[in-house]
């Protein structure tokens, strides 16, 4: 392809990324990030419009190419960069950043830069790199959360942009101080606008991923979550149980599995009402949380029922948990507004090899009627029944 069909090829493409990402942030305003982006669509728009322009117009103005068109080019990087810093919600002031397109403008207005192409690479394409490197450094930092393969995507997308920035500017200044033969110039500038098309389509591509990636995870969250207490909720439990007890026969370990229900609850609803006992049942939640470690699982099983995963635990060890839960729901009672004070019955269950899933949990749902049965306000033991 002539370079020229390139550059109208670049508008469309930039113009279609420019309205797709204005439609999708239209669609989903919480992904501020969004904005960024968007901007540096049309900085690229700008940019392959002046190209355009200047390859059908003889009589270019300096100012607009190739000033602003260099400008733009850099406006477009910075721009992708502060979208990223946004989306990793990175501490520092994005916005005054952006601002460094104004010094870099009158840069390329200067008499310096006007002298020889060289002298404008040299304010532009450094720029272009240490951007690219900067996003690099930025999302490979969080590569092991749950969007890492994203941003391995944009890590790949971003090292073919410093490669074809380095080899092209190469090549332009050869060829400006006559060190190559121009004999594939045409041939070299068409492989070198083609890799600015490509660039727009990858990046893009990673952009929408990205917002399409966040949006499913953000609707997974939510389906695994209950809404009161933010815990883990009954249809997240088996899978989440069946993986914890696969992992505890791989590992010869024993898993121990909690579950405990308030005391009397229907009495705190009747007492204190029922936003009260919403307030109760958090209460209650938090304490719990507080004495959990990092991997244990807490699941709200049903309205004031809750269960606790606890992988590489023995059964003396889940005892001594399931004691010092119950302590520490007995003592500490709600006082926001008036004392609600609750104790919990608790069942607990261990097992050293795979068990499925509905057998552990119906062992600790015997153990806690069992501890209901009683007279509440204490722990059994499915195995010691
Ligand atoms: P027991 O000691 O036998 O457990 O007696 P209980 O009164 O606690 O009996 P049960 O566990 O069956 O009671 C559950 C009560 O919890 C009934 C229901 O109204 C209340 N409840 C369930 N979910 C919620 C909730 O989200 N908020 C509030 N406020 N109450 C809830
Ligand atoms: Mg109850
Ligand atoms: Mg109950």
């Amino acid at each position: 392809m002539d370079v020229l069909t390139l550059t109208y090829v670049n508008v469309f493409i930039a113009c279609t990324f420019t309205i797709l990402l204005a439609l999708q942030y239209k669609a989903e305003r919480q992904l501020r990030y969004q904005r960024y982006f968007i901007l540096a669509a049309i900085f690229m728009l700008l940019n392959a419009l002046i190209s355009a322009f200047s390859f059908t117009t003889h009589a270019v103005p300096y100012w607009l190419s190739p000033a602003l068109s260099n400008t733009s080019s850099v406006g477009a990087h910075l721009a992708l960069a502060c979208g990223i810093h946004r989306h990793l919600q990175l501490p520092g002031k994005r916005q005054w950043l952006l601002l460094a397109i104004v010094p870099l403008y009158l840069a390329q207005l200067s008499d310096f830069a006007a002298a020889t192409i060289a002298n404008r690479m040299l304010l532009a394409i450094p720029p272009v790199i240490m951007l690219n490197l900067w996003s690099i450094r930025m999302l490979s930092r969080h590569r092991d959360t749950e969007l890492g393969p994203v941003y391995l995507a944009f890590i790949g997308v971003f090292a073919f942009n410093i490669i074809q920035f380095i080899l092209r500017s190469a090549y332009m200044l050869a060829e400006h101080y006559q060190l190559v033969q121009t004999h594939y110039s045409a041939l070299i500038h068409s492989v070198g606008y083609f890799s600015l098309t490509a660039f727009a389509i990858l990046v893009f591509g990673c952009v929408i991923m990205l917002s399409h990636s966040q949006q499913r995870l953000a609707l997974l969250h939510i389906s695994e979550r209950d809404a009161l207490t933010g815990l883990l909720n009954r249809r997240s439990l088996s899978p989440r149980l069946l993986a914890e007890l696969n992992r505890t026969e791989r590992n010869h370990t024993t898993l121990s599995i909690l579950m405990f229900d308030i005391d009397y609850f229907k009495q705190v609803n009747d007492t204190f009402g029922h936003r009260a006992g919403d307030k109760a049942i958090q209460h209650v939640v938090d304490i719990a949380s507080q004495q959990l470690r990092d991997y244990d699982l807490l699941f709200r099983y049903g309205g004031e029922e809750f269960l606790i995963c606890l992988p590489d635990t023995s059964e003396d060890t889940v005892l001594l948990i399931a004691n010092r839960l119950k302590n520490a729901i007995e003592a500490n009672p709600l006082t926001a507004g008036q004392l609600i004070q609750m104790t919990v019955s608790i069942g607990v269950s261990s097992t050293h090899q795979f068990t499925e899933p509905d057998t552990l949990i119906e062992q600790a749902d015997t153990a806690l009627y069992q501890a209901k049965q009683s007279g509440r306000n204490a722990v059994v033991s499915f195995h010691q029944l």
